[in-house]
């Protein structure tokens, strides 16, 4: 059975002490959650407090922690970078590569993200890899040569036992930060696009055990209706996870 997932992405947000009281929240306001065996919920903070989230969670086996990105290289002479080893030595479990932010305004080509893909895994991370189209891309029709090709390029050449450790966000560029979430039956739609060419690539029973997270403007209002679609294994959530009440909300609507 493939886990459910809430990931909250909180981008380039908080200091410190603000971190620290929005993780102490989200752990009060989870603890019923964490006897439930089959959701699991990541906070993915800034790289500085990782350490720190990573303590504060320490022995909940429903939270973990992931980084929002890392390099691709193992170590090296590449100033103000961090590496996949760096963030698992702070007890962080996840990545997320190829959010349509590094993809965009840091030009990450395909490539680039493979190879990030590739040593996340090497190092005993889990790669939470996005993917998702333009709004000119969905409005000419292409969405699926899209995000088919993203995932070609990214994760597909994974042999099966690295693939399954990789979770799939599905992140519609046009909605991410802007208000507009898909309708659920958009997600629902990409989702088992995704589903499909899993199978075509690996098998149905690989296809059926990922965990496929839908972004983009979900927030405690609309979670629920999107969380209700048989292929839409939860969420990452942006803007929505920095306030500890409506990401709780997001995490009970599935
Ligand atoms: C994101 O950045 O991954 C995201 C989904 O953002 P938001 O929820 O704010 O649209």
């Amino acid at each position: 059975m493939r886990k459910k997932i809430v990931a909250g992405n909180w981008k380039m947000n908080k200091t410190l002490t603000e971190a620290i009281s929005l993780i102490d929240e989200i752990v009060t306001g989870l603890k019923d959650l964490v006897k439930n065996d089959d959701k699991l919920v990541i906070i993915a903070p800034p790289f500085p407090y990782l350490m720190k989230a990573a303590e504060m969670t320490k022995g909940l086996n429903q939270i973990e922690i992931a980084a929002q990105n890392c390099h691709s290289n193992e170590k090296g002479a590449f100033t103000g970078e961090i590496s996949a080893a760096m963030i698992l030595s702070t007890g962080a479990k996840f990545v997320i590569i190829g959010h349509s932010e590094r993809r965009n305004y840091f030009k990450e080509t395909d490539d680039f993200l493979a190879k990030k893909v590739e040593i996340a895994l090497k190092t005993g991370l889990k790669p939470i890899f996005c993917c998702g189209e333009l709004l000119s891309e969905r409005q000419s029709g292409n969405q699926f040569d899209i995000v088919r090709n993203q995932l070609k390029n990214g994760v597909f050449n994974l042999s099966e036992s690295e693939f399954s450790n990789v979770v799939i966000a599905y992140e519609p560029v046009w909605a991410i930060g802007t208000g507009v979430n898909a309708s659920p039956e958009q997600a629902q739609e990409m989702h088992a696009f995704i589903r499909k060419i899993i199978s075509e690539n690996y098998s149905t029973q690989i296809s059926e055990n990922t965990t496929i997270l839908y972004g983009g403007s979900c927030n405690a209002q609309n979670a629920a209706e999107l969380f209700a679609n048989p292929d839409v294994d939860g969420g990452l959530i942006g803007g929505a996870s920095l306030i500890a009440k409506d990401f709780i909300t997001i995490v009970n609507s599935y």
